[in-house]
């Protein structure tokens, strides 16, 4: 693999899936990386768990807009076929209901309309409407809010074309007086496919009620760019781009915690790890969160700037995974499948209002066993369960709660996933509450997705990938610009290696 000559010394705080994009865009280009990584494994959230003949994917399952993950492979002229095998999954979800409907989400936009309209005369008319909605903020996000740093509307606005009318028309599809639940409720009349369509807010753990309108473009997103299951498991998608890394000679060190960046006149210009040692580097870029970056990695300097901007902003939920190693597998499954509360409104407000978990809670399913045989002993299935909970709140204590809210999990899918043998075929079993999640990902407060999107006017930010108060440090993960989720954050690595190498192309010439 021919690169270009040796640049700059780059230092990657975290190989997550950011962190891991981050360093193989910052090699690509010819930088010197090291990555240091708290854990004994690279790929941060996207981590798996193996036993007895089961294979699990511990965090992210549902693959979409695979065409970040080709940028990122194309930096170093590679084409992202040659290193994943993605198979594309239709239906996309299915969807199980308290009364014993169901309902899946097709990735073909009219044969969808077809079925909404057959639960509800004029739905079908809705979800063309809804469909052509979001892929009008799906453009306006690709054109202003997508593959730069944005910290902030004023960043997202090209000044020299601000008050054309086509940036003020672009504005006003924005819907900055709308939410994301009031949108699909003002097209979609059935409840429970209006309760299927709140659940694409799940990629960034937020409250549908409290969304704001803009994150609608994920519909169109999904439908245009499909669900994709990588062969081996999510857990592929990190593997491949670490092999990439060393190609390119990325070292990569685990085991390493960093415990502050060092800054010389407010930049940033190394990082000293928790045994003491100083690494000096010309570009520090952190895949920790970013509110615990800039607060415990940089106690030392003052950045009032970002804590004014984010300090009232609420981490994202938390969750509950169960790993159900099953002697059997289960036809009415799908790959991906939705089981619901019977009451979206009361289950939202329990999450993000009260700070409890859910007493009739919706739970996530994976069955990767239906695309990939590989993932459990013959005829069993690794079954993956996520029901998303508050981000810890004071005086939660997890240990004390799982085993009452396991119970509530396995009852509500015996009783409405069509699994009533259930508890009786697991033959491995393996969790994650949020105090594990919290504390083997360095987390806000248990936070899956980073910072929550709540708000109309400003939901949709999240700190910008480049620090306007430290220079030469930048930001790239599920807590920085773009967001959360496994596009979001390998994006978010892209943007702060190319900000990074932006600026040290400039200073070059300066
Ligand atoms: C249960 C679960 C289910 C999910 N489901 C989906 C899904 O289906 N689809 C989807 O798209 N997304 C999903 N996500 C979200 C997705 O996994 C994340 O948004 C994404 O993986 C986050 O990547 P990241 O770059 O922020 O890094 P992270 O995965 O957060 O990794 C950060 C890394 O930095 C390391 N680190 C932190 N601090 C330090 C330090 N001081 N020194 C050294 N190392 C440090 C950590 O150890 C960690 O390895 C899910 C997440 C979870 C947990």
């Amino acid at each position: 693999m021919s690169r270009p000559e040796k640049k700059a010394s780059v230092m990657v705080i975290g190989a997550g899936l950011g962190g891991l994009a981050a360093a193989c865009t910052m090699a690509a280009r010819g930088y010197r990386v090291t990555v240091l990584e708290a854990n004994d494994w690279l790929g941060g959230k996207a981590a798996d768990w193996q036993e007895g003949g089961y294979r699990f994917d511990m965090g992210p399952t549902i693959l979409t807009m695979p065409r970040v993950l080709e940028r990122i492979f194309a930096e170093a002229g590679i084409t992202m076929t040659e290193r994943l095998d993605l198979r594309r999954l239709d239906p996309q979800w299915r969807c199980f209901f308290e009364d014993g409907n169901v309902l899946d989400l097709q990735e073909n936009a009219e044969n969808m309309a077809e079925v909404l309209e057959s639960l509800c005369s004029g739905d079908a008319d809705g979800y063309r409407d809804l469909m052509a909605a979001s892929e009008q903020l799906h453009n306006i996000s690709e054109r202003f809010f997508f593959w730069k740093s944005v910290g902030g509307v004023a960043d997202t606005l090209d000044l020299s074309s601000t008050f054309t009318p086509a940036t003020l028309r672009d504005l006003l599809r924005l819907r900055m007086d709308s939410t994301f639940a009031r949108e699909i409720r003002k097209r979609i009349h059935n409840p429970q496919a209006a309760q299927m369509l709140d659940h694409l807010t799940q990629y960034v753990g937020s409250n549908p009620f409290w969304a704001p309108a803009v994150l609608l473009g994920i519909a169109h997103m999904q439908s245009h760019d499909g669900v994709w299951y990588p062969m081996g498991g999510t857990r592929a998608v990190p593997e491949a781009l670490a092999q990439l890394g060393r190609e390119l000679g990325v070292k990569f060190r685990t085991g390493t915690r960093v415990e502050r960046i060092l800054t010389r006149d407010r930049r940033a210009c190394g990082v000293m790890t928790d045994g003491g040692e100083v690494l000096d580097a010309d570009i520090v870029i952190s895949n920790m969160d970013s509110v615990r970056t800039m607060r415990e990695l940089l106690e030392h300097v003052p950045t009032k700037k970002f804590e004014r901007q984010w300090k009232r902003r609420k981490p994202a939920c938390s969750g509950v995974v169960l790993y159900l190693g099953l002697d059997r597998s289960y036809d009415h499954l799908a790959h991906h499948d939705f089981v619901f509360s019977a009451n979206p409104e009361e289950e939202f407000d329990a999450i993000y209002k009260q700070g409890i978990p859910a007493p009739d809670p919706t739970c996530y399913l994976a069955a990767p066993s239906k695309t990939d045989p590989a993932v459990a002993p013959e005829g069993g299935e690794a079954l993956y369960v996520l029901v998303h909970t508050p981000y810890i709140r004071k005086g939660q204590n997890w240990e004390d709660l799982f085993p009452g809210y396991r119970q509530i999990i396995l009852d509500k899918l015996k009783r409405c996933g069509g699994m009533p043998d259930l508890e009786d075929r697991i033959r491995v079993e393996h969790h994650l509450t949020p105090l594990d999640i919290h504390e083997r990902y360095s987390t806000l407060r248990g936070a899956i997705y980073g910072l929550a999107s709540h708000g109309r006017l400003n939901g949709a930010f999240k700190p910008a990938n480049r620090s306007s108060e430290v220079p030469g440090l930048y930001l790239a993960g599920g807590a920085a610009h773009p967001g959360a989720g496994m596009p979001m954050a390998l994006m978010s690595g892209w943007i702060a290696a190319d900000c990074a190498d932006q600026d040290s192309a400039k200073s070059k010439t300066s």
